[in-house]
């Protein structure tokens, strides 16, 4: 038995791509970003909707992803790969048709040498300090990089979540100083830049969040849903301990039940203490440290022993588990583990 099945609306998915595809401009591509398996829930089932529902350019992060992405895709759409052309990747980004988004002088150089003809985007640095060319590096480099006809160019915002930021500001003015009156696509905004409005928007908005149904997105439609099977309900007499460290004691009688998933599943140690899950429509709270395949919750207030419990549903959403866990929502959806069975609506 997996230690819990996992639901994923792919009809959810669709309707967010297209609800973030409305908010661009008509002349504005609305690309996927699919990277770490389509942010863990996976990039098989979630890609073909996505091309079905419209999506013609995709997102990964390494070269091998683009390369099962491919595979599920076929010869058509573009698929733009965020590590750039790195060491050793020279045969797969021609091989399966990629596009590397160059994030180096380094990479500039290796790309034109290796496969001068080969399609190839830019990442510029506007001010989040982590990939892309920096204001210098790309005076110094863009008419020998423009003279190989970049197909896009890219940079990435900060601190888009935030619509208070004045981040996202500057770091738009850097990117059109750097950019304007070029004659390329451009592209600036992932989910929190498509929110900031049309000013962000350029040719292609790359919403991946938004998608499986995060914040900053907050219309989103629920993406998830998470139930653990119960593997055994006992009693545990007042003043009895529970799990690792006995950090939970009954302060009476009390009628608990043991459910299937744990740390390894993503369901962190830090959930604890305040993780509820639901046994129907009824909370319950989880009791003791959760351990690496279990968790312990108290359903003494029911009325009969649950099959199972759910964790994650259109009310109790990842960001809501997040937040319990001090993370993201992004790190609760890319953690789920790979025991769960998968189910997905909309196949
Ligand atoms: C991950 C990523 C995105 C997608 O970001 P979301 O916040 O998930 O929408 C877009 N662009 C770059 C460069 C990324 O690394």
């Amino acid at each position: 038995m997996p230690t819990g099945t996992l639901h994923i609306d792919l009809e959810a998915i669709a309707a967010n791509w297209r609800a973030l595809d409305r908010m661009s401009a008509p002349g504005c591509e609305t690309a996927a970003v699919v990277k770490a398996d389509a942010y863990g829930l996976g990039l098989t089932a979630v890609a073909p909707r996505l091309v079905k529902e419209g999506a013609r350019a995709f997102f990964v992060a390494t070269v091998e992803e683009g390369l099962a992405l491919r595979r599920t895709l076929g010869p058509e759409h573009r698929i733009y790969c965020f590590y750039g052309h790195m060491t050793g990747d020279t045969s797969t980004i021609q091989r399966a048709d990629l596009v590397p988004m160059i994030c180096s002088v380094e990479q500039l150089t290796r790309h034109l040498e290796a496969l001068p003809r080969h399609p190839f985007g830019l990442q510029l640095d506007t001010g989040m300090n982590r990939l892309g060319l920096k204001e210098a590096e790309w005076e110094a480099v863009s008419e020998i990089a423009l003279e190989a006809e970049p197909v896009l160019i890219t940079s990435h915002l900060a601190s888009s979540d935030d619509p208070e930021s004045e981040q996202s500001a500057r770091q738009l003015a850097a990117f059109r100083r750097m950019t304007d009156g070029l004659d390329v696509p451009r592209s600036l905004a992932a989910t929190g830049g498509t929110l900031l409005g049309p000013a962000y928007h350029f040719d292609m908005v790359r919403p991946g969040i938004g998608l499986y149904g995060g914040l900053p997105f907050d219309r989103a439609e629920p993406v998830v849903s998470l139930e653990l099977p119960v593997i055994a309900c006992f009693d545990v007499a007042g003043g009895e301990t529970v799990g690792y460290g006995a950090t939970w004691t009954a302060p009476a009688d009390a009628r608990l039940a043991t459910v299937a998933g744990g740390y390894a599943d993503g369901l962190h140690r830090a959930l604890q203490p305040g993780l509820e899950v639901m046994a129907g429509k009824v909370p319950c709270p989880a009791v003791g440290r959760i351990s690496m395949d279990l968790i312990t919750v108290d359903i003494s207030h029911l009325d009969r022993d649950p099959e199972a419990v759910t964790i994650l549903d259109p009310h109790r959403t990842v960001d809501g588990l997040a937040e319990a866990a001090g993370t993201i929502g992004y790190e609760i959806l890319t953690s789920l583990g790979r025991r769960y069975q998968t189910s997905y609506r909309g196949l």
